[in-house]
């Protein structure tokens, strides 16, 4: 029986799975929160519910410590469920990473690295990585990345037309971000359809507080909508996504934004929250149903630009087989799915209402109809598990 434990760890808080590989069964979960503060705070859940305790947790290594404690009073026991190795999700692999890497210091050296990319989360993951090597000295660990999926992009999908040395000198260009998310469910489609993903042309729309869509030939990314940062493409909960780069200039000269209060304003005070005051989309529709204006322009700009996306990708990749939707949103709003491929029976796309409004919760279900070219299916995302599969996948070819 192989187990996992997958860690992801932010500046203040980590998560963490135990994971049984061959059932994908969680063994146990939790949080640690609030490290750094006065009062620190840890919650532990198993089969036999879940605990909770307050404490200082002065950093990450105590953090390790106090799930450590969580883990001998609570159980499972890590004695009879020894970890075989570590998943750490880490955000940003740069161009460097394309796969899933036992970790080194050489490998934590350039994860610091990145962190010029993404400055609000690699130096988190490292924080846990670091924690967590010292917690399970013996064990492989492993890096995720969150980017890794699609640097199978060609150069004319990740290059930006921006001055050549500018944009070298900066390592601009497009990364794309949910990569584990977009693997795990193209992967499921595949598996559930019963056909070869070497064969398939995906298009996967990861709809949930983020947002991104990733169009899939053959089981590798070539297109996604996130870009440079997870700022790009769709409209999410409160980020715009795509936007004209000069109104940031405007806002600059004109409104006399500071660059912290531009980057605050495109990425916590834009999208759903921006246009409408919430992010949760079933407030957002019940609230269009009873007649309110501004819901009802948020959830159609939301839509608009999911549409836009489906037809661009739809022709980057000449026709698709498989539609799917997937994370918060796309697994539980019926409309949203109905209006994002509205208009798209001219490309083999038709959505059944009925089998629509009926999916079943955390179960694939498909939701065209039987004469539609293209299947259109719901499909449950498990970042956790993919993470899982891919640690042992990379700590078991690993040359000891
Ligand atoms: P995620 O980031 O995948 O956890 O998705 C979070 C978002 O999904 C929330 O902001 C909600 O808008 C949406 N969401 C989650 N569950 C539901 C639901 N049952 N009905 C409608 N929206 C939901």
């Amino acid at each position: 029986m192989a187990v996992v434990l997958v860690v992801n760890s932010g500046s203040s808080s980590f998560k963490y799975q135990l994971i049984e590989i061959d059932g994908e069964e969680v063994l146990a979960s939790g949080l640690v929160e609030r490290i750094g503060e006065e009062r620190g705070r840890a919650e532990h859940v198993t089969a036999g519910g879940t605990t909770e305790t307050t404490a200082e947790i002065r950093d990450h290594t105590a953090g390790f410590g106090v799930m450590l404690e969580a883990f001998a009073a609570h159980g499972p026991s890590l004695e009879e469920h020894p970890p075989t190795a570590v998943g750490h999700r880490v955000v940003h692999g740069g161009a460097r990473f394309f796969e899933a890497t036992v970790i080194t210091p050489l490998v934590e050296i350039n994860i610091d690295e990145l962190a010029v990319l993404a400055p609000l989360h690699n130096p988190g993951a490292l924080q846990g990585i670091r924690a967590a090597r010292a917690a399970f000295e013996s064990i492989p660990h492993v890096a995720v990345f969150d980017t890794a999926f699609h640097q199978s992009m060609p150069p004319e999908a990740y290059t930006y037309a921006l001055d050549r040395e500018t944009a070298d000198k900066h390592r601009i260009r497009r990364y794309g971000f949910h990569g584990t998310s977009h693997k795990f469910v193209s992967e499921a489609a595949a598996a559930h359809l019963e056909r070869p993903l070497t064969g398939l042309k995906q298009i996967v729309f990861h709809l949930g507080n983020g947002a991104s869509v990733t169009a899939i030939d053959g089981g590798r990314s070539v297109e996604t909508s996130m870009g440079f940062t997870p700022l790009e493409g769709l409209v999410m909960g409160t980020r715009t996504g795509d936007l004209d780069p000069a109104i940031l200039l405007h806002l600059q000269r004109r409104a006399q934004l500071s660059t912290d209060e531009i980057d605050d304003l495109l990425n916590k005070k834009s999208g759903l929250v921006g246009l409408a005051g919430a992010n949760d989309m079933r407030d957002l529709t019940s609230r269009a149903e009873a007649g309110d204006d501004r819901a009802q322009l948020a959830i159609d700009v939301y839509t608009h630009r999911l549409r836009a996306y489906a037809g661009a990708y739809l022709a980057q990749l000449g026709g698709a087989d498989v539609v799917s939707f997937t994370a918060g949103i796309g697994e539980n709003v019926a409309h949203i799915r109905a209006s994002a491929l509205r208009g798209l029976e001219f490309a083999g796309v038709r959505v059944d209402p009925d089998r629509n409004s009926s999916v079943r919760r955390g179960a694939i279900t498909r939701i065209s109809t039987d004469d539609s070219r293209v299947a259109v299916l719901v499909v449950p995302t498990d970042e956790e598990v993919e993470i899982a599969r891919q640690t042992l996948a990379v700590a078991s070819a690993r040359v000891p």
